[in-house]
């Protein structure tokens, strides 16, 4: 009798621990590691969707920056965390998916290193060059790069970042050479172009909105295949000269392999709670961001998502011809 007593205990407090566990997670501080530097779009969209979800968590979300190598650094320092559910990676197509094709010797696995946790709205990305720039139209662009090839600076975010990837695409598909000129970040190349250090800059459509409409920045086209509802006068590449090319970041939050799935569902939850309030996505609007193809999102989702982005970019790396770094 008191062994099926012991045992019926055993069985119970198996059963009631993960729910316990589930609900004392959150019981201090997050941190959210931003592989780049502070006031870029990746920034600026981590510190935004923090801002929201801690609310729901009821604990804050402190983002941590951790920028270089296209974002690969601070993805390493969040592959090497402590699985326990309060470091967690936000992270991009950059550094979750083209890197193991970018970077000889990554020294993380993007799918084996880390449990998907829920994919954040997609960015469009947007070609702008400085207010002043001679360059009106994406043909006025492309013109200039094929009359002196190599002369025009295209500012990124480091080998691998978004901003980067889609510039070279855009080189290959449009058949330029242009010079890539890489920062620790959006923000600053963003800077550089506005100040004319650099021609032009791919960046995300978040960082893009607030500028809309100033003298600082033009916009000459689009990267989503079709116009967005936020762009709706903006040509997309693809209509302006460079037929089926096409290119968007995705983001997506995630945490170390490991970590508890309590911890991964009850984030999960919170941001579909975030997301069915109205007033968040006015302002996910606001910023750019386009809504998920699928709002049914367990992290399995996006660690699937992330293995065919894998397939995707090492094909197109190979084609573009773009040399691994050491
Ligand atoms: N995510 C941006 C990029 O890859 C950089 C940034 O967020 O600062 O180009």
């Amino acid at each position: 009798m008191k062994k099926k007593l012991l045992t019926l205990t055993i069985v119970a407090e198996c059963i009631l621990l993960p729910i316990a566990q589930a609900e004392d997670y959150p019981s201090k501080p997050i941190t959210w590691i931003v592989p780049f530097a502070a006031g870029g779009p990746t920034d600026s969209l981590a510190r935004m969707m923090a801002d929201r979800i801690s609310r729901e968590l009821g604990q804050s979300i402190v983002i941590e920056n951790t920028p270089g190598a296209g974002g690969t650094i601070g993805a390493t320092r969040a592959a090497r965390a402590k699985p326990d559910g309060y470091t967690m990676l936000v992270g991009h197509f950059g550094y979750m998916a083209a890197a193991p094709s970018l970077y000889a010797n990554l020294r993380y696995d993007p799918v084996k290193n880390f449990n998907g946790v829920f994919r954040f709205p997609d960015t469009p990305m947007v070609l702008l060059v400085n207010g002043q720039s001679p360059y009106n139209s994406l043909q006025d662009f492309l013109s200039s790069a094929r009359a002196e090839p190599g002369r025009l600076n295209v500012a990124h975010a480091g080998v691998g970042s978004a901003s980067h990837l889609t510039a070279a695409l855009f080189a290959q598909k449009a058949g330029i050479d242009i010079q890539g000129v890489p920062y620790r970040g959006g923000g600053q190349a963003l800077t550089d172009v506005m100040g004319g250090q650099a021609d032009a800059i791919f960046d995300q459509a978040n960082t893009v909105m607030a500028l809309v409409g100033s003298d600082k920045i033009r916009p000459l086209a689009q990267t989503s295949p079709t116009r967005s509802k936020q762009f709706p006068d903006l040509p997309t590449v693809a209509e302006a000269g460079i037929p089926g090319f096409e290119a968007q970041t995705w983001y997506g939050l995630y945490a170390p392999s490991g970590t508890p799935q309590s911890a991964i569902r009850r984030s999960f939850k919170a941001y579909q709670n975030a997301l069915a309030d109205p007033a968040f996505q006015e302002s996910l609007f606001k910023q750019g961001l386009q809504s998920l193809p699928d709002q049914e999102y367990p992290g399995e989702a996006l660690e699937k998502h992330t293995r065919s982005e894998i397939e995707k970019w090492n094909s197109v790396i190979r084609k573009a011809g773009i040399q691994p770094q050491s």
